[in-house]
């Protein structure tokens, strides 16, 4: 039996309370202390690593590492011999690549790694493996349908996704593109996108070939891997198509490299001169990127994005909902608060798109609606993430709470995109584990997962039928 609330009192009397906020308890500021000193130190392979050395990107680069049984030797000596094996095991079953920057290996709390928020985007376990959703899709977004051209999402009317390479600073379990992202793995048949002339030159030409198209994202793979010249040739060249309005360069650089921005001039200067450019011709080009926990910003990031911020380049910032990292109200406030805090807009927080093996990351719509009420009134508005699905099969971002219809017993959300896909309807699953027990024994029987789907089609299509 749910207590019932009080009523607000201005709602009924016409006199309004006038009340003194009370003062804040400090915790309540904890997103102000940003991580400082030489932490690093405390894992026995950088122990003999100054500042210096280690905030230099080059040196982060060139230790990133790539190899799982490198990434468990780094740690060896502050994790636990069953741990190490536990995530031998997880690296050998996971169909992903490996690369892991030493900033971000710093940042993991190796005393207890199993709940470490770093730890689980980046690190597979095989005792926490979950089977994945049987409706699970190589591609789930369906990016490869809407492309014209290799490599060149034409989705949404006025703006189109860029996939400029396939490489990254470092590669997440969770990915979305794993359908192109990295290297091949001996389970995935990979789509190529390579930062290639040719490409390029193909994609730029139908950019310009569509009036409607003003928006552009360049994404990939992520530009912290473009060379400076090469955000220079495809800013510029982006900038002199005329439809073109707005540019968004993303990169998940900021939350995994932040050094780059402190260290690589060549880089931060052509971005820089991208930006000015636009802005002198009356186009806006922005940078957008990738936290999802509030550990990942340190004082190395505020040093980094602030030299953007001076130099007057906005970021916004795209999170990725996912269970034990960010699933909470203290974790979800704690990040928009730090982003603000870092000069960063909370743009959105997206509902966990569905991947090979991260059955274990993603939670349930109903948790997404649950954390945005909360979230929502934290912070000014402008520093509110608007929660998203990104409707699989291709029906792009709708808010969560706009389901024609969510059965939380079968866990499938029904959404439809007016806008980019009329007349069609598109599914989410809330992954099995978390739904109740007659969701589960309806999955656990195959010849029920159509019948679910249709039941849920159904009552979703009778509720729009009499609005
Ligand atoms: C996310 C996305 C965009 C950009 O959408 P916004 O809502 O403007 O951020 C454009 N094209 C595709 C295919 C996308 O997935
Ligand atoms: S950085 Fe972005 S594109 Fe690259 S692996 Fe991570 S989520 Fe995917």
């Amino acid at each position: 039996m749910v207590q019932q609330l009080p009523i607000a009192k201005d709602a009924v009397s016409e006199e309004p309370a006038r009340k003194v906020r009370p003062p804040v308890d400090p915790s309540t500021l904890a997103h102000r202390d940003l991580r400082t000193g030489e932490w690093w130190r405390e894992i026995p392979g950088f122990s003999g690593i100054d500042a210096a050395t280690f905030h230099d990107h080059r040196w982060q680069m060139k230790h990133t590492i790539t190899k799982p049984e490198a990434l468990l030797e780094a740690v060896r000596g502050v994790a636990s011999d069953a741990f190490l094996k536990d995530a031998a095991e997880g690296f050998r079953i996971a169909p992903m690549a490996v690369r892991v920057s030493p900033y971000l290996l710093s940042l993991v709390d190796w005393q207890s790694p199993y709940e470490d928020p770093i730890r689980r985007q980046f690190l597979p376990l095989a005792s926490t493996r979950l089977p994945d959703h049987p409706k699970l899709t190589f591609d789930s977004l369906g990016e490869q349908g809407d492309a014209p051209v290799p490599g060149l999402t034409h989705r949404y009317p006025d703006k189109a996704l860029f996939l400029a390479l396939d490489t990254c600073p470092v590669y997440c379990r969770f990915c979305t593109r794993s359908y192109a992202v990295g290297p091949d793995q001996e389970m995935v048949e990979k789509v190529s996108l390579k930062a290639s002339p040719k490409r390029w030159e193909e994609m730029l030409a139908y950019v310009a070939s569509r009036p409607e198209l003003e928006d552009i994202v360049i994404s990939g793979g992520d530009a912290w891997n473009l060379r400076a010249d090469q955000i220079r040739e495809l800013g510029n060249k982006l900038l002199d198509i005329p439809n073109v309005r707005r540019m968004r360069f993303a990169s998940k650089g900021p939350a995994v490299l932040p050094q780059k921005l402190v260290t690589d001039d060549e880089w931060v200067k052509a971005l820089i001169e991208v930006v000015h450019r636009g802005r002198s011709m009356g186009k806006d080009v922005m940078l957008h990127t990738h936290f999802n926990h509030a550990n990942e910003i340190t004082e190395i990031t505020q040093r980094g994005l602030g030299r953007l911020f001076e130099a007057g380049v906005f970021v916004r910032n795209q999170t990725v909902l996912q269970r034990g990292v960010n699933d909470t109200v203290a974790a979800q406030t704690m990040l928009t608060r730090r982003l603000a805090w870092v000069n960063v807009h909370p743009y959105y927080v997206y509902q966990h798109d569905m991947v090979k093996g991260t059955e274990e990351l993603r939670t349930t719509v109903a948790t997404a609606e649950s954390l945005e009420k909360h979230v929502r009134g934290s912070a000014a508005g402008f520093n509110t993430p608007t929660f998203v699905v990104d409707a699989p099969g291709g029906g792009g971002k709708r808010t969560v709470h706009s389901y024609e219809y969510y059965d939380h017993v079968t866990g499938i959300s029904v959404y439809t995109a007016p806008s980019v896909k009329p007349g069609q309807v598109f599914l989410y699953f809330d992954p099995i584990d978390l739904l109740p027990e007659e969701g589960r024994e309806r999955w656990a029987d195959p010849a029920e997962h159509a019948k679910m789907i249709a039941e849920a089609a159904e009552i979703a299509h009778e509720a729009m039928r009499s609005t």
